[in-house]
Order: structure tokens, then C-alpha cells, then sequence
């Protein structure tokens, strides 16, 4: 089974084989760790989001869905671009996050990552309730068959690495 790790911190800072990014169907940037990790990696990681978008993905990355570039300047080797749901009060859409942590750790394998850094998916811009976007991580990565043997969980503050050691237990 998996090792999961929690820690405290900016993911754009983590040393593994792949760090997940929480991008937006776009691929061309946006906020929180999206904007992060481009301003952190350099320029190669949006050559290679522009390349995507003018090959495989010409109306972009759907909900769910998870595809690796390089790391550019990151401490890492890849990124795994992939696309959360915006929380929705009306619509369950939980399956769309959960699928974004497995799909990810599909590309892991494929790239052959055995450490991987996940950020809490949804829990910004996209308004996801904390305590449930921890829940969800965790079940689906725990729920994985993977060859991956580390899953870094990367918490930005306080109140995030909380909920995420709360479902650990
Ligand atoms: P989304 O659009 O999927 O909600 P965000 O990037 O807005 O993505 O936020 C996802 C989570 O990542 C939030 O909990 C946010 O606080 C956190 N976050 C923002 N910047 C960083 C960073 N540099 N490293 C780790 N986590 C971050």
C-alpha cells in the first residue's frame, strides 16, 4: 500500500518525482498553486501546457482528467497537470475530485513517479469544503493501486494540514 505523508508547506518547495498541480482546463495558468508552480518552474512548463493545448487537448483539460509536463525548474521531474471540480451546493461532484487524485496516480505510474506531492485539489479558488476535499484525498489515494510508493500531501496552512491529519486517523 501507499505511504502517505502529510506536511505543512509550499508545494512548489517539495523535492519528488512528480508534483501535482491544481490547474484549470485552460492549462494556461491561473492562481494558488496553478500560479505558483508556473512562477516557480519557469516558462518551459507553459511551452509545454501551450503544446498540449495545440495538440491533445485543443478545448483543454476536462474535470477530472490528469497529464504530465516537465517540472521546469522544480525539484521534481514532472507535473501532473489536472483539473478539480468548483465545489457546487446543488450537485454532487465528488466522484469528478476523486478522480483527479486517481487519475494522477495513473500518470505517476505511467511516467514511473514513486513520490508524488498532491496539493488539497478544489480546497481554493474552487471552494471546495475542506474537511470533505481531505476526506475524499485520502479514501480515493488510499483506495489506488499504484506503484507509487510515497504520496506527499502538501498543506498550505494550519487549518488544511489539520483536516488532512484528522482523516489519517
Ligand atoms: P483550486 O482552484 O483547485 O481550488 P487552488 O490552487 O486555489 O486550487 O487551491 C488548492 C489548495 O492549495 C488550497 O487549499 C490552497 O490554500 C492551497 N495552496 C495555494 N498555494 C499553495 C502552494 N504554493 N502550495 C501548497 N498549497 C497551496
Amino acid at each position: 500500500m501507499v505511504r502517505i505523508t502529510l506536511v505543512q508547506g509550499d508545494i512548489t518547495r517539495q523535492h519528488a518525482d512528480a508534483i501535482v498541480n491544481a490547474a484549470n482546463s485552460s492549462l494556461l495558468g491561473g492562481g494558488g498553486v496553478d500560479g505558483a508552480i508556473h512562477r516557480a518552474g519557469g516558462p518551459e512548463i507553459l511551452d509545454a501546457c501551450r503544446d498540449l493545448r495545440a495538440s491533445h487537448y485543443g478545448k483543454g483539460l476536462p474535470t477530472g482528467r490528469a497529464v504530465a509536463t516537465t517540472a521546469g525548474r522544480l525539484q521534481a521531474r514532472w507535473v501532473i497537470h489536472t483539473v478539480g471540480p468548483v465545489w457546487s451546493a446543488e450537485e454532487d461532484r465528488s466522484e469528478l475530485l476523486a478522480s483527479c487524485y486517481r487519475e494522477s496516480l495513473r500518470v505517476a505510474d505511467e511516467l514511473g513517479a514513486r513520490t508524488v506531492a498532491f496539493p488539497a485539489i478544489s480546497t481554493g479558488i474552487y471552494g471546495w469544503p475542506m474537511e470533505d476535499g481531505a476526506r475524499i484525498a485520502i479514501e480515493t489515494v488510499r483506495q489506488t493501486e499504484t506503484s507509487v510508493e510515497e504520496v506527499g500531501f502538501v498543506l498550505f496552512d494550519g487549518r488544511a494540514y489539520e483536516a488532512f491529519a484528522a482523516q489519517m486517523e
